[in-house]
């Protein structure tokens, strides 16, 4: 496994592959590599013949009451890990590498999708995202990348943005990968209050109240909406809701009334510290 610490090396690897005529899977992370994220790298092992893990925490997209600080780096873990998975290259680059100029003055900017749910409570968050995802794009000329659901509204956002701009690489999307207890895997959990893990676990308790209500016929975004906030109101007395929504699954407009295509039911709840997100599809 090749370890490259610059775009300039990791984007020489990537010519030489695409010179070889290899293909390259990229999954784009930061960092302390959990169960979801060696799901993403098995899931891209066959897709590609170089498989590149990316292990960056991107200053730009955190704000600034935010927890980039805190964000938990375990370097040594997360090598072993994508060795483990049989990762190819790994990319981890300094933050002075990705951005020598300091804070960059042009960015990507995704303009319909990215102001509702998560970017309504963190403005400029997916700004950063879609800048450091171009970036990545440049340095590892990937064909295809690999994406999780448990960030459903990134996944979108990245979707329309190969599209905008004519990026040629394939957007792969990766199912939620659960704790037995069903809490989705996040970087984030170890921050949970020991105690408050049966809160914590509301937001997944939620999704389901409001699949079984779908699955029972329930089609009006609002009661859907009541259910979510509801079951989180009785499980989590705790948990501060950012937001509780139903929205349409492609467009991420929130919905009211009657629903009549496959819909998106997602929360993000701040349980303690850490503020969880979850989701769940309705009608797939
Ligand atoms: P992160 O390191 O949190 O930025 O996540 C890197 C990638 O892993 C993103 O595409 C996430 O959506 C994905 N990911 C994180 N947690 C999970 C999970 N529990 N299940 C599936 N994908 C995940």
């Amino acid at each position: 496994m090749e370890i490259f610490d610059t775009p300039a090396a990791l984007r020489a690897f990537a010519f030489a592959a695409r010179a070889a005529n290899r293909k390259i899977a990229l999954v784009p992370t930061m960092g302390n590599l959990h169960e979801g994220h060696r799901s993403l790298i098995r899931i891209a092992r066959p897709l590609a013949d170089e498989v590149i893990v990316s292990v960056f925490v991107n200053p730009i997209q955190f704000g600034p009451n935010e927890d980039y600080a805190a964000y938990p780096r375990t370097w040594a873990d997360d090598l072993a890990a994508c060795e483990e998975e049989g990762a190819t290259a790994v990319f981890h680059p300094t933050v002075e590498a990705m951005y020598p100029e300091g804070k960059p003055t042009t960015y990507v900017t995704e303009t319909a999708i990215s102001p509702f749910l998560c970017g309504a409570s963190r403005p400029g968050h997916f700004n950063g995202v879609c800048t450091v995802v171009t970036k990545l794009f440049m340095a590892a000329l990937p064909d295809v990348a690999v994406f999780g659901e448990k960030d459903f509204q990134q996944l979108a956002i990245v979707k329309r943005m190969v599209r905008d701009l004519d990026i040629p690489v394939e957007i792969v999307p990766a199912p939620i990968s659960r704790e037995a207890d069903g809490l989705a895997r996040s970087s984030r959990n170890r921050f949970i209050p020991e105690g408050m893990r049966p809160q914590a676990l509301s937001l997944r308790h939620a999704l389901l109240a409001a699949k079984a209500a779908w699955d029972g016929g329930e089609r009006d975004a609002q009661a859907l909406e009541r259910i979510l906030r509801d079951t989180v109101a009785r499980e989590a007395p705790d948990g501060v809701v950012d937001y509780a929504r139903v929205s349409d699954a492609e467009t991420l407009v929130p919905l009211t009334g009657a629903i009549e295509r496959p819909a998106l039911a997602a929360l993000a709840v701040k349980v303690g510290p850490p503020r969880l997100i979850d989701n769940i599809v309705l009608g797939r």
